[in-house]
């Protein structure tokens, strides 16, 4: 669905690492990477890590979440979002999407501050995830979080190279994380970035990051650290990576375009929204299904490309229907109505990458096709 695409630029940077034998976390790329990734994202400072999830919970560490502690975080997302809360012993208390963007619903957003108001249980955090590329509502979460003295965390794992209101997408929180696995728009094969302008919280990411030593010839600690660190050879791809990623965003929404124009003629067949406010990259093509209009449904469509060899996926099951997440507190769009729920019975994430080839993909429009039997 959106496979690793090196462009050769990683090479040199490996055999720097190689040359100078810094095979270790710590060396030249990975500052100049955090460097390179802060200008990009138009924020002050950055810390490279070994995943998306360290940067999430090194972010919510940061903000406070402690034992008992709630934090408001979207439904709609991959478990990784979620998890990192209960690492730190917190409660999430899980928020819907809104129909326009399929992010985090302002609207659910502030019926959770309004109860946590009147109850005297406000969250430590709120940490607001933006999907499938595409920026959530930044305006009125952090309006309404500001008026609660709330900090913002951006998971923009997905969503490195988009904007929201013309400005890079994870600068919009306190602190912002993106993820480099191997599925995401550029990769490191693994690995993570927590940015921010706070440079003091950075420095402190960094000393719990690499296991909390304490400034001593020995080996002391006082407070708990984790073996969090980017190794210096990943990220000498990271850097080669970067330097093609807005490449990658146009190849992405070229991809989106073709099967824009492939099905957004179908009746029952709609693409996810590009909201006004930003510009998505299209990580992955998302779109709904709806059975009773296209005669199909979207499970059907899964099993027809997998006939084919091509892999495609429902949209992530939203955390308030996993079991792992039985029982915590769940705030939907309006009161009688769940926009993720909805998504996820119909939702279809198609393959997306940027070295997808036309031909590859005209084989995916045309299962899809044959299998909606429409027109061609
Ligand atoms: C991929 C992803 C993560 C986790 O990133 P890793 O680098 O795999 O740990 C977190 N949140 C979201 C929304 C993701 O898609």
């Amino acid at each position: 669905m959106s496979s690793p695409h090196m462009s050769g630029k990683e090479q040199k940077y490996i055999e720097e690492a190689f040359e100078t034998n810094w095979i270790a976390p710590l060396g030249q790329h990975v500052n100049a990477f955090e460097q390179e990734v802060a200008a990009y994202a138009g924020v002050k400072g950055a810390v490279a890590l070994s995943s998306g999830t360290a940067a999430l919970h090194l972010a919510l560490r940061l903000a406070g979440v402690g034992a008992g502690d709630r934090v408001f975080c979207s439904s709609l997302t991959f478990v990784a979002s979620a998890n990192a809360v209960l690492y730190q012993g917190g409660e999430p208390v899980l928020i819907d999407s809104e129909p326009g963007s399929w992010n985090m619903s302002p609207a659910a957003l502030k019926r959770a501050y309004l109860q946590a108001r009147e109850k005297g249980c406000l969250p430590k955090a709120v940490l607001a995830v933006n999907l499938y590329g595409q920026s959530a509502d930044y305006d009125p979460i952090l309006e309404l979080s500001e008026q609660h003295g709330v900090p913002v965390i951006e998971d923009a794992a997905e969503s490195l190279g988009a904007t929201y209101k013309g400005k890079a997408s994870g600068s919009w929180g306190k602190f912002g994380i993106f993820s480099f696995n191997g599925n995401k728009i550029i990769t490191t094969s693994g690995g993570g970035m927590l940015v921010s302008d706070d440079l003091e919280a950075m420095d402190k990411a960094r000393f719990w990051a690499t296991q909390a030593r304490d400034t001593a010839r020995h080996y002391q600690h006082s407070e708990l650290g984790y073996n969090y660190r980017l190794s210096n050879v990943l990220a000498g791809i990271g850097r080669g990576q970067l330097e093609v990623l807005d490449r990658r965003v146009e190849a992405r929404r070229a991809v989106f375009q073709r099967y824009y124009e492939a099905f957004s003629g179908v009746e029952g067949i709609e693409f996810m929204p590009e909201a006004g406010f930003g510009r998505s990259t299209r990580w992955l093509t998302a779109l709904t299904v709806d059975p009773e209009k296209c005669g199909v449904g979207r499970d059907e469509l899964i099993d027809a490309l997998e006939r084919e060899n091509i892999e495609a996926r429902p949209v992530w099951k939203p955390m308030h229907l996993q079991p792992l997440f039985e029982g915590y507190e769940y705030f939907p769009h309006d009161s009688v109505h769940s926009v993720s729920d909805g998504l996820f019975a119909r939702g279809l994430c198609l393959p997306s990458g940027s070295n997808l080839t036309e031909e590859d993909q005209a084989r995916v429009i045309e299962t899809v096709r044959r299998c909606l039997d429409a027109p061609a």
